[in-house]
């Protein structure tokens, strides 16, 4: 079987889709020698005092992959599997995202490799901190500008700003984005990933020649992305019929009630054991249920050719970054299942990250309506875009073929303009 992690390292998997986009496209070598690897990369000992007293020295990583359409852009993530080629295939999968969803930013990615299930909340900000130390001289908000990624959120991106701050010795909170409302964070932030996320199978579904009522969906992972996709979709109509994350699943073929299941995830900290669930279910059985669409938005790596064999769905909205590896996604070609890549489906996150960069650099802020209405306009825009541009093919490539060459024509002709590449 393939192994999910190890031998589908993601770095490798993201410097394929740029060599076979730029082949595809017949660009200059030098093109790919820009993009294949990150402009720079910041990897740092974070020392963290723990609460019984003992010190312990954490890796943390910051990769910038290139800032030709504008500054380095790219969340946070505390993993214990977390390293620097997956910050590095995060960073170039940032730098296509901005440019499918048309965003002034580039790509970046951090890191710190730890278990943060297992720390403490003291424990975690001091990490927190302290990775902010390690990082602030290369981060700015005309720089490098992280967000919340796995297991960071609107506190975690406080606790750093803030730290920013007094070492900076000014205010600048458009250095960092996801932060909460009362420190210049953006009205609809928080969920606005799973509201893109909505968006795209929308306008899927609607390219497929379904509704989003009545539709009935699977959904890996129960953290910011999957559980504000699953509220978003299912305000839509769709019937929530599963859901798993790392502790364990449930189902419920009428339908599980998303909202109620969030608050119960709040609480518990897992889906497992949700009471009011008919069953229980394995990501395994997840993948292979008779459903119109699943929304993986949990880690990489997740459908293999394996999992992809058995899936039945028509339609998959990539939540997560990279959850499809490169065997999985030709059995889904084979099998023409629609999938809306992460490179699109996610971008509804960094989208508004961008909106919240331009409030605080007006210092001006937008009310929610307006924020969900500029989201709305961003992903509409960016499905039609890379849509036409697959059909332009004759739909012989797929979605993700297509936003990648869209991403890297624009990034080429920016580079080709400033002198970079010929
Ligand atoms: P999160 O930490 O809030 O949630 C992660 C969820 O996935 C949790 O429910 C966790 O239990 C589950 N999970 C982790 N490993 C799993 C496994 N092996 N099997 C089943 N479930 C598992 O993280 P998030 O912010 O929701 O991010 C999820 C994915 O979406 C990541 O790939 C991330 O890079 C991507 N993403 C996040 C954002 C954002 O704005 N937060 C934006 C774009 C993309």
């Amino acid at each position: 079987m393939e192994n999910r992690k190890k031998e589908n390292n993601p770095y490798e998997i993201a410097k394929n889709s740029l060599e076979n986009a730029i082949r595809k496209l017949g660009l200059s070598d030098e093109v790919y020698e820009r993009l294949k690897d990150c402009d720079r990369v910041l990897e740092a000992n974070v020392p963290v005092r723990m609460d019984d007293g003992t010190l312990r020295i954490f890796k943390g990583y910051r990769a910038q992959h290139n800032n030709v359409l504008g500054p380095y852009k790219g969340g946070v993530r505390f993993h214990q599997d977390a390293d620097l080629d997956e910050a590095k295939a995060l960073a170039i999968w940032m730098t296509i995202k901005c440019a499918v969803v048309n965003v002034p930013f580039g790509g970046g990615k951090g890191a710190v490799t730890c278990d943060p299930l297992k720390m403490s909340p003291q424990e975690i900000e001091r990490l927190s901190r302290q990775y902010m130390r390690s990082m602030a001289p290369v981060l700015d908000s005309r720089v490098d500008i992280p967000a919340p990624d796995i297991n960071t959120n609107a506190q975690v991106m406080a606790w750093m700003g803030d730290e920013y701050c007094s070492i900076k010795g000014c205010d600048d909170w458009g250095v960092i984005t996801g932060k909460p409302l009362a420190l210049g964070g953006s009205a609809g932030r928080e969920t606005a990933t799973g509201q893109g996320i909505m968006l795209a199978a929308r306008e899927a579904a609607k390219a497929l020649g379904f509704s989003l009522k009545g539709a009935t969906l699977a959904v890996q992972g129960y953290g910011n992305v999957g559980s504000s996709a699953a509220r978003f979709l299912a305000r839509e109509g769709c019937k929530l019929i599963a859901v798993c994350d790392i502790f364990g699943g449930v189902s419920d073929e009428d339908g599980l009630d998303a909202e109620e299941l969030f608050q119960y995830c709040r609480q518990t900290g897992s889906v497992k054991g949700y009471p009011k669930a008919k069953g229980s279910i394995t990501t395994e059985e997840l993948y292979a249920l008779d459903c119109d669409l699943i929304v993986p938005a949990a880690m990489e790596n997740q459908i293999t050719a394996e999992v992809a064999r058995g899936i039945r769905a028509r339609l998959i909205v990539e939540g997560a970054n990279g959850p499809t590896t490169p065997q999985g996604d030709e059995v889904l070609k084979e099998k023409k299942v629609f999938v809306v890549p992460d490179i699109l489906a996610n971008s509804g996150g960094v989208a508004t990250s961008y909106f919240e960069w331009v409030q605080n650099n007006y210092g001006y802020y937008w009310t929610a309506g307006e924020v969900s209405e500029r989201l709305e306009l961003k992903m509409v825009e960016a499905f039609q875009h890379i849509y036409d541009y697959r059909r332009s093919f004759g739909e012989e490539i797929t979605m993700r073929e297509a936003a990648f060459m869209y991403a890297i024509q624009r990034l080429a002709e920016a580079m080709k303009l400033r002198g970079w590449v010929r």
